[in-house]
């Protein structure tokens, strides 16, 4: 996978973050509260920041969301993105408040007065608005075909909102076409992808728990981001968000679009094993989480594939009887013994932190 490959789209910027114009492509996660509490969205955003978010969006529902926007955005080191459904009024008043961008689905809006006035709002405020199509919201008109061709319908729902906003001088834009089913959203932007050089930002809706949420969502992504379709992402899981950004930089690393995050390798785990691979590999996620490093650790059970696997790596350890021994760029440092977790736990932190 490589940069070459990628869409030429125009550039796009939330505050400090640029979208597409040959940018890296860029991660964002939702906040799971509404704007209004406060002190939850600040601790989530601190968590999401810190795990590698690099634009977060709140939902706006009411007044009382849009009065918390403007402490909200003084506190976030990100840029915050003010997701508004069924209110124009909101998204008016929320494009002064701070805000990077605006996303709002125009399907669900209220027509094309609406839009206009969000429109005018965000230009008014310097700020880039997010047009998102997705099954449950596209118009009366197209559900017809979105019954027979899913994909075309966002497609053409994308494309005439594209049309009116341009008329209205207003280029400040980016696009999400999205749908529960993995292989319509990739499809759909497809279609998009092959007219016009908006950023896209790309997601599967719904996509699920964890596990398979995860799965569904990067069997999209990939095929859009490997033929070059992509400017930002979102792994949408229901629950934590840290765990969407964890995803996001995971896939984008493998696919080699980015190389700030670290790599965890670690084996499924056998009869052989004789350490608690999971656990150990679980606390290295949480202490590496938000290092912008493409370091790699491997995890290995014991002495069958460990040794291999863990000499790839930059550092790692290789179950044996008594303990583990530890490499290091490719040598045998030394068995560790005992309780030896949190003395491979200070090497990493030491490895990383000279290059991290
Ligand atoms: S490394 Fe060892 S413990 Fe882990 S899966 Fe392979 S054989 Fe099993």
């Amino acid at each position: 996978m490589t940069e070459q490959l990628r869409r030429k789209t125009r550039p796009v910027r939330y505050g400090t973050l640029t979208v597409g114009g040959g940018a890296p492509v860029s991660i964002q996660s939702m906040s799971t509260c509404p704007a209004a509490e406060k002190e939850r969205v600040r601790a989530e955003i601190e968590s999401l920041t810190a795990a590698g978010c690099e634009l977060v969006r709140v939902a706006v529902r009411d007044d009382g969301d849009v009065e918390a926007l403007s402490e909200i955005c003084r506190k976030s080191t990100i840029p915050v993105v003010a997701d508004i459904h069924f209110d124009a009024s909101l998204a008016v008043r929320a494009a002064g408040t701070g805000v990077a961008g605006l996303r709002i689905n125009p399907g669900n809006i209220g027509g094309k007065e609406k839009i206009e006035e969000v429109i005018d709002a965000a230009a008014g405020a310097g700020i880039p608005v997010r047009i998102g199509v997705n099954a449950g919201s596209i118009e009366r008109e197209l559900r017809g075909l979105y019954r027979t061709e899913p994909a075309r319908a966002l497609y053409e729902s994308a494309a005439n909102h594209l049309r009116m906003i341009e008329r209205l001088g207003f280029r400040d834009l980016v696009f999400s076409l999205k749908s529960s089913d993995p292989l319509v959203t990739v499809e759909a932007n497809r279609l998009f992808a092959g007219d016009n050089d908006y950023p896209i930002h790309i997601g599967v809706t719904e996509a699920g728990p964890p596990l398979s949420g995860t799965a569904r969502s990067v069997v999209a992504l990939t095929l859009l981001l490997s033929s070059g379709i992509g400017d930002t992402v979102r792994i949408s899981l229901s629950g934590d968000p840290v765990r969407e950004v964890v995803a996001a930089g995971a896939m984008l690393s493998v696919l080699g679009l980015r190389d700030d995050f670290p790599e965890i390798v670690s084996c499924p785990t056998c009869g052989r094993m004789r350490m608690d691979v999971a656990g150990i590999a679980e606390r290295l996620e949480r202490e590496l989480l938000g290092l912008r490093t493409n370091l790699k650790v491997a995890v290995m059970g014991c002495e069958v594939n460990g040794p291999g696997e863990a000499r790839e790596a930059d550092i790692g350890i290789a179950g044996t009887r008594g303990g583990a021994v530890l490499f290091k760029h490719g040598e045998v440092v030394r068995k560790l013994t005992g309780d030896f977790v949190e003395e491979f736990l200070r090497e990493v932190r030491r490895l990383f932190g000279a290059k991290g």
